[in-house]
């Protein structure tokens, strides 16, 4: 992918219904494209974390740097975000699609601690009552080990990346806590030994910690989320 420097490209952006062809190196670039205007239109610019592009890589396709950062267009909100921007939302705040909010007495005694496929209604929904991080709340409590922020309800979601796969289709409880802005803090558990040092998924090796300690922590969150939704073990 070859590099090009800002002035060789960013000059070049119209805004045109018409395609207005350039050529760099083996590639035809549509310098009016959307894309292109959305890096224009936001100042080569991370909307999140302000850092600035500083070349283009050109391919089939155009992408946007800063060192080895990568400031991505986003189509469906006509703004940039960096990579490390991305990252952090999706490792903070995972997406998740909400039914309703249900209380800690309406969810923690009815988990099932066996790895029998136990179901229980709640308004039309049945949801997989033997989540490991059920069983890690229920027997070591609400509360973030690191910081002690304390889960306060449970909320039915379900994943909101659209994926053909029926699973991610199926509702799960995400326990909350409440921040002092009141914002919400999904509450997750978290590897003593850690999993990359052969640390078990087993409830003696598991604790209640909210997703930014678990972030600051450095644990491989987002995987072990996308793990779990694999496992089905919501
Ligand atoms: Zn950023
Ligand atoms: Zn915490």
């Amino acid at each position: 992918m070859k590099k090009y420097s800002i002035e060789e490209v960013l000059p070049y952006i119209t805004k045109s219904e018409n395609k207005n062809r350039m050529r760099f190196g083996r590639y035809k670039i549509n310098m009016s494209s959307k894309i292109m205007n959305i890096f224009k239109d936001n100042d080569l610019t991370c909307q999140k974390c302000g850092i600035k592009g500083d070349h283009f890589r050109i391919y089939n396709t155009v992408k946007l740097f800063k060192d080895k950062i990568q400031i991505i267009a986003i189509n469906s909100k006509n703004i940039l975000e960096c990579q490390e921007c991305r990252k952090k939302e999706r490792m903070t705040r995972p997406y998740y699609i909400r039914f309703k909010i249900y209380t800690i007495k309406e969810v923690i005694p009815f988990t099932v601690f066996s790895k029998e496929d136990t179901r229980k209604e709640y308004d039309g929904n049945l949801i997989r009552m033997n989540s490991l991080r059920y069983q890690v709340f229920s027997t070591k409590g609400l509360k973030c080990i690191e910081c002690g922020i304390e889960g306060k309800f449970f909320a039915m979601e379900k994943s909101a990346r659209s994926n053909n796969n029926n699973k991610y289709d199926i509702y799960h409880f995400n326990l909350y806590a409440l921040d002092e802005q009141g914002r919400e803090v999904l509450m997750t558990k978290d590897h003593i030994i850690p999993k990359s040092k052969n640390g078990s998924n087993k409830l003696e090796n598991l604790q209640p910690m909210c997703c930014i300690c678990n972030v600051k922590k450095g644990s491989d969150l987002t995987l072990s989320l996308l793990k779990e939704e694999d496992s089905g073990y919501f």
